[in-house]
């Protein structure tokens, strides 16, 4: 009696449990992912009920009744299992298998409800009387004993799947496949008891099975079996490239993650104080966060962790970067020798610009002469057609040049103080002549209220204009250059805008990105007829954006282009400069070339260990009558300024034995010479970067590049020669 009792209570607290289980899962994080195991407790507990209601009823028809309601759980119970399982890990299981499963269950089911119509699955029922208590008896029918096996078999397939998974499973999902194998695997030896009718007069099936629903439902309270950012997390610790070791906040060992158990194989074999203090020396020698061990190298990490606020352990890190090191190596050897070829490159053209200049410095210089000395017309055009030859030689190598400074980096925007209206004025004059003798209309426009005197490369900025107003000029048949200097000051700032409209050819919208790719020319079946190289608008946004601008282009294709830009200048002088045009100040070089001037008294020395270079420099100077001596080495010249007083000493830099550079030292040094105050001008090949500075500072007055262009030697002439030698 006592043990009827016993197990009704048994089954109550079962039914408690589950309702307690269902409660669990509705309020677990992922009850979504849950919901087929909320079905399959359902029914548990519609199971146990009827069970419940089965042993306390007395008489047959009412037990039939709770037979029934039995089933309504029990047939659906392991489909439902094993179904929430094959869902919730992605198991691969065949479809059409679990249809079948499904099939059987409702066609077992509705055999079941109609039980006391046929024999099929029960042979007889009746109640019989055991201990005083009325329970059900029924003969078994061959499908009743198949269908317990087919129950007993989809909790079998259960825990095979569990086993299998549980062999390659890692970290948690290890812990909880194992005990979910071990309890189904007792749920299983349960009921094959039950069939063979080891617990009668009572069946153990519905309660076993609720229990087993119970652990699971334990499972998800305890691991968060269906919390899926946990599971993700844990993962990702198994599944990362890092060894990941942690220790409690007593330095005991705690957890590895299968990559450190590859990196400290002993972890595993000695033990995990070993493998401690192997962590501790290796942290402990390191003096850069890298450690080698077993001929690799490791970034090892040591965070610290926290349990609100209080040290709950260490984390230790090992991230392998072997592999990383080495190709880092490699990448630094492969610089250097890049940079290696970049330097040798940059030395090449260096060099390769003195070398080209040279000559032509003497091809210029002497066409120049005969542009100069000749009457005969054809003579001038040919000399002519020179002149315009070796000027473009000697842009292009100025051009590369230039290119090579930039791209070594050394480039460098030299900010002085300079005059606007001398900057604008040497610009227009440049052009004036060619713009007129090609035909086109030279518009030039500039704000008188420009400030007098600015802060910036001049030299920079008047090549950038230089560069555009050629590209204008070469690009336009007819019709005009516009050249519009404007601006607007902010506060002590002075933003300079320069623009130059032609109505040339003008550029398509798709070239025009392409535009500033060096070597690059657009439309070049159009221009092939015009010389170019494609690297001035390279130079040219380079200059600017190492000024901190840009170039601004806006064309219409046939019809001209608009280049301009915006620099900012400091205002050293903010007086406004004035009008450009009424300036007659510049009027001293002529059209035609010749000088303006004559010094007839002036006297000066040029030393050059060329004499095509000195023949040149004289020839050029012819028309400014200026007496010019000559020598061939520093040592003559040393010589030279012994007898006579020089207004200006032209000065090459490099010569045999005695370069530019020491004579003007020697010529220094001492007072035993009439030349101690005269201006000495470095006049060399010499156009790389910084270059004008090293001679400034090595004492020269001024810097002259080879070729020699006749303006610049006239202008220079004017700056230095004393004033009342000048005549005009
Ligand atoms: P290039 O030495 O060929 O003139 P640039 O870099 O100065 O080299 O110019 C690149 C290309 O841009 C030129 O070849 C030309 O096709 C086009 N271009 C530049 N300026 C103009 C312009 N004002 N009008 C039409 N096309 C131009």
């Amino acid at each position: 009696m006592v043990l009827h009792e016993l197990m009704l209570g048994i089954h109550f607290v079962g039914l408690l449990f589950s309702f307690f289980a269902v409660y669990t899962i509705a309020k677990s994080e992922n009850k979504e992912k849950a919901n087929y195991m909320v079905v399959t407790i359902v029914c548990n507990i519609i199971s146990i009920a009827g069970y419940i209601f089965e042993l306390m009823s007395t008489d047959l028809s009412a037990m039939l009744v709770a037979v029934k309601m039995q089933y309504l759980g029990k047939a659906f119970v392991g489909t439902f299992l094993l179904f929430t399982f094959v869902r919730y890990y992605k198991w691969k299981f065949p479809k059409a298998v679990m249809r079948l499963f499904w099939f059987i269950d409702i066609a077992m089911y509705f055999v079941i409800i109609t039980l006391d119509k046929h024999e099929i699955y029960y042979t007889n029922m009746r109640t019989e009387t055991v201990n005083g208590h009325q329970f059900l008896v029924v003969g078994r029918a061959p499908l009743y004993v198949a269908f317990m096996v087919y129950m007993l078999g989809t909790l079998l397939l259960f825990s095979f799947i569990c086993y299998r998974n549980w062999k390659d499973a890692k970290g948690r999902a290890k812990k909880i496949l194992g005990k979910l194998a071990v309890s189904s695997v007792v749920a299983d030896i349960a009921i094959l008891l039950s069939i063979l009718n080891f617990t009668y007069p009572y069946d153990m099936v519905p309660l076993i099975i609720a229990i087993f629903s119970i652990v699971i439902s334990v499972f998800i309270q305890r691991y968060g079996l269906f919390a899926t950012l946990d599971i993700a997390k844990e993962n990702l610790i198994t599944s990362i490239d890092e060894g990941v070791i942690v220790r409690d906040a007593d330095g005991v060992f705690q957890y590895a993650n299968p990559r450190a158990y590859d990196m400290f194989p002993e972890l595993e074999s000695v033990g995990v104080t070993v493998v401690d203090k192997n962590i501790d020396s290796i942290l402990a020698g390191r003096d850069s966060d890298i450690a080698m061990f077993r001929g690799r190298y490791y970034q090892v990490k040591l965070r610290t962790l926290y349990d609100e606020k209080q040290e709950a352990g260490q984390m230790i890190t090992f991230f392998d970067v072997t592999e990383l090191r080495e190709s880092n190596k490699k990448m630094e050897q492969l610089k250097i020798e890049a940079d290696n070829a970049n330097q040798a490159k940059s030395s090449f053209l260096a060099n390769m610009s003195h070398e080209i200049r040279t000559p032509i410095n003497a091809v210029l210089g002497m066409d120049e002469m005969i542009l100069r000395e000749t009457s005969e017309e054809h003579v001038r055009e040919y000399a002519t057609n020179i002149k315009r030859a070796g000027e473009t030689l000697l842009y292009l190598v100025s051009d590369i040049l230039d290119l090579s400074k930039i791209e070594s980096g050394k480039m460098v925007i030299i900010n002085e103080r300079y005059n606007t209206k001398d900057a604008i004025s040497d610009v227009i004059n440049t052009f004036t002549i060619r713009m007129r003798q090609k035909g086109l209309n030279f518009i030039t426009e500039a704000d008188r209220n420009i400030p007098r005197s600015l802060v910036g490369d001049e030299v920079r900025i008047k090549q950038i204009v230089m560069n555009l107003l050629s590209n204008a000029f070469k690009y336009t048949e007819e019709g005009y250059v516009k050249f519009k200097v404007s601006g607007e000051q902010k506060e002590n700032v002075y933003n300079l805008t320069i623009a130059i409209e032609d109505t040339g050819i003008g550029i398509k919208e798709e070239d025009i990105s392409k535009l500033f790719e060096s070597f690059k020319r657009v439309d070049e079946k159009k221009n092939r007829h015009i010389e170019g190289s494609g690297l001035g608008l390279n130079i040219t946004r380079n200059l600017l954006n190492m000024m901190g601008s840009d170039i601004k282009v806006e064309s219409v294709y046939g019809k001209g282009s608009t280049f301009s830009f915006t620099v900012s200048q400091e205002i050293a002088d903010g007086t406004p400069m004035g009008d450009i045009l009424s300036d007659k100040g510049k009027a001293d070089i002529h059209e035609d070339g010749r000088a303006g001037f004559t010094v007839p008294d002036g006297r000066i020395l040029v030393v050059d260990d060329n004499a095509v270079n000195l023949a040149v420099v004289k020839g050029l100077l012819k028309k400014t009558k200026v007496q010019v001596d000559t020598v061939l080495s520093g040592e003559e010249c040393l010589q030279k300024i012994k007898e006579n007083k020089y207004h200006l000493i032209f000065m090459d830099h490099l010569m045999p034995e005695m370069d530019g550079v020491e004579t003007l030292q020697k010529m220094r040094e001492t007072d035993a010479h009439l030349n101690s105050d005269t201006a000495v001008i470095i006049l060399t090949a010499n156009a790389i970067a910084g270059a004008r500075e090293t001679y400034m500072a090595a004492g020269f007055d001024d810097y002259m590049i080879k070729p020699v262009d006749a303006h610049v030697l006239e202008s220079i002439i004017l700056k230095f020669m004393p004033k009342e030698l000048i005549k005009y």
